[in-house]
Formats: structure tokens, C-alpha cells, sequence
């Protein structure tokens, strides 16, 4: 469902509105995207409390989660992530379907927070690319809906052919993904 205030820029008139492709695309997109809670400690309770009445992620068109890899297509990534998790992870990612955007929530999924030792990934982004951080330890509820917001500028505002562009294929190859 698409927020008041959202509007498709273009040429209008009575009963009419012309714009291109990619800002129609990009605005369906942001305004129905399916997460996929990958939530391994406490930053997920922050998530259960975003996703309840009072905050009601539901506002964002983003209320249908997906337990399914291949029926998401926006990985949230909160809480610790052991480095034997660090596969699991990885291969959840592979397995969404393009376009396919990731958040990590939190100081842990960010960079290891507090735990700083041999058995912690350090930050999810060392096996996975990621399209917005949100820092804290906990994050509030309303940081983690600012991390959404900060999804949908992006989807919003690539191009539809920004998965095919030579900067997006280098990035997946740096991480060894094809
Ligand atoms: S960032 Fe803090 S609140 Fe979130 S999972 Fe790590 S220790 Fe828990």
C-alpha cells in the first residue's frame, strides 16, 4: 500500500499521469516489500515490537513476512551471528530470488558489537553485502522503521537495471557470488 505523501513524479492531467518505467516499478516495489526476519538474539524482540500495534511496520506495505528465501526479497539480519552461522546465512542470501536488498540491525549483525572474540562474526557484511546499517544495542523500533524508510529511498530511486550494472556484479563477485 502505498504512503500518503507518496507521489510518482511525471506529466499529469485530468485522469492521467505519464512517467517512466523504473518510477513506477520503484514505487510498487518499496510499497510491498517481503522481509525476512533473520533474527538470532535480542535485536529480534525490537523487531516483534516493530512489527506489533504500536509501530505496525504494516504502515510501510511490509507487514507480510516470508520464512521462505525465495519469497522475500528484503533480508533483515539481527542479532549475533556466530561464525559457524555465518554459511547459513550466506546461503539464505543466495537463495533470494534479484532484486534482493539487505539490512543489518543492530550493532551485532553491524559489526559484532560487544563481542568482540574468535567466535563471533565481526559484521555480517564479511560474507554478504548489505544496504543499510542501523546502529544501536538495541536500535528502537523507530530506528529499525528508519532503516526500512532508508530501503525504500533506495528501491525508489535505483534503476531497474541497477542488478545488471558492472558495479553490482563486481560487488557479488568480491563476495564470491555469482
Ligand atoms: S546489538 Fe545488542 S541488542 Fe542487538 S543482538 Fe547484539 S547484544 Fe543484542
Amino acid at each position: 500500500m502505498a504512503k500518503e505523501g507518496d507521489r510518482l513524479e511525471g506529466f499529469e492531467g485530468p485522469g492521467f499521469l505519464a512517467t517512466s518505467l523504473d518510477k513506477a516499478v520503484g514505487m510498487a516495489r518499496k510499497n510491498s516489500i517481503w522481509p525476512l526476519p533473520f533474527a538470532t538474539s535480542c535485536c529480534g524482540i525490537e523487531f516483534m515490537a516493530t512489527m506489533a500495534s504500536t509501530y505496525d511496520l504494516g504502515r510501510f506495505g511490509a507487514e507480510r513476512l516470508s520464512f521462505s528465501p525465495r519469497q522475500a526479497d528484503l533480508l533483515m539480519v539481527m542479532g549475533t551471528i556466530a561464525k559457524k552461522m555465518g554459511p547459513v546465512l550466506r546461503q539464505v542470501y543466495e537463495q533470494m530470488a534479484e532484486p534482493k536488498w539487505v539490512i543489518a540491525v543492530g550493532a551485532c549483525a553491524s559489526t559484532g558489537g560487544i563481542f568482540d572474540t574468535y567466535s563471533v562474526l565481526q559484521g555480517i557484511d564479511r560474507i554478504i553485502p548489505v544496504d543499510v546499517y542501523v546502529p544501536g544495542c538495541p536500535p528502537r523500533p523507530e530506528q529499525i522503521l528508519d532503516g526500512v524508510m532508508k530501503i525504500q529511498d533506495l528501491i525508489q530511486n535505483e534503476s531497474l537495471r541497477r542488478r545488471n550494472s558492472a558495479e553490482y556484479q563486481d560487488l557479488l563477485a568480491s563476495y564470491g557470488i555469482e
